[in-house]
């Protein structure tokens, strides 16, 4: 059999999909990754959000409303391994296995650091373990602000020299106006790329009812991946076969291409 190119993709998970989506999306998209292998010769490196979003699930006995910076911050530490626990669970259906990896900003600007992560990774995916990574929301606050993982994966995508990125979100992709106040807004299928002026339209305030990302960060994200030579594609999380179906070009989801100029 003729051996295929090997291709490496970025995927990122939302807090609203992971929740909302629990173990029978994971189970999903664990399972994508199998034919996504097999099939296209893909490997996935995966990066979730969700665990402030799980924790605040579980925590009822803490009085109700807005939460401050630190108590996010603990709340990610309870709710991270009940995120691995999903995967985990998922991973074990297919027979696959997964690795936890967690990190900040601070790990990817830093040269050594950068370089150790990376090595870590390559060996992980020649192991054909996929990893798991979120940002380590007990030491940094960067996504948790604003974000939702978003910009950590565009970079994790330049680093691992990623070909596509894809983000799993709660909404069909990007329209060209507001869907929830115009019914007539039309998805975008396809984008050259995210200019400085549709990032300015889409205003940094847009985020969703469980994660700090919104539009915007995914639009941020994807500028950033596109000038490094990476496609991004913003897919509803849940369709069915919504990665083969990417991995296949199919029409689905806003494309957003290569970006070379501003
Ligand atoms: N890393 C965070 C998590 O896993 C991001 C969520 C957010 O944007 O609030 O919960």
């Amino acid at each position: 059999m003729k051996k295929r190119r090997r291709r490496r993709w970025v995927v990122k998970a939302g807090s609203n999909m992971v929740c909302s989506g629990g173990p029978l999306l994971a189970r999903a998209w664990m399972q994508q990754l199998g034919a996504l292998k097999r099939e296209h010769g893909v490997e996935v490196i995966w990066v979730t959000s969700g665990a402030i979003a799980s924790a605040t699930e579980r925590t009822h006995f803490l009085p109700k409303g807005k939460r401050t910076l630190s108590e996010k911050q603990a709340l990610s530490a309870i709710g991270q391994p009940l995120v691995m626990d999903l995967y985990n669970l998922a991973l074990q259906t297919t027979g696959m296995l997964g690795a936890q990896v967690l990190l900040t900003y601070d790990d990817l600007s830093n040269r050594e650091r950068r370089s150790n992560f990376a090595n870590t990774l390559e060996q992980l995916l020649k192991w054909d373990v996929t990893p798991i990574l979120n940002e380590n929301d007990a030491v940094a606050t960067e996504e948790i602000k604003f974000g939702d993982n978003d910009s950590l994966s565009a970079k994790i995508a330049a680093v691992m020299k990623a070909e596509r990125l894809i983000i799993l979100t709660d909404v069909e992709g990007l329209y060209d106006s507001d869907p929830r106040r115009n019914p007539s807004a039309e998805l975008v299928h396809s984008l050259a790329r995210v200019t400085p002026k549709l990032l300015a339209q889409t205003g940094s305030h847009s985020g969703s009812s469980r994660g700090t990302g919104g539009m915007y960060s995914k639009l941020k994200a994807a500028r950033e991946a596109g000038l490094k030579g990476i496609e991004t594609w913003l897919v509803k999380g849940d369709l069915p076969h919504v990665l083969t179906r990417v991995a296949d070009d199919e029409i689905v989801g806003t494309r957003i291409r290569v970006t070379r100029a501003r």
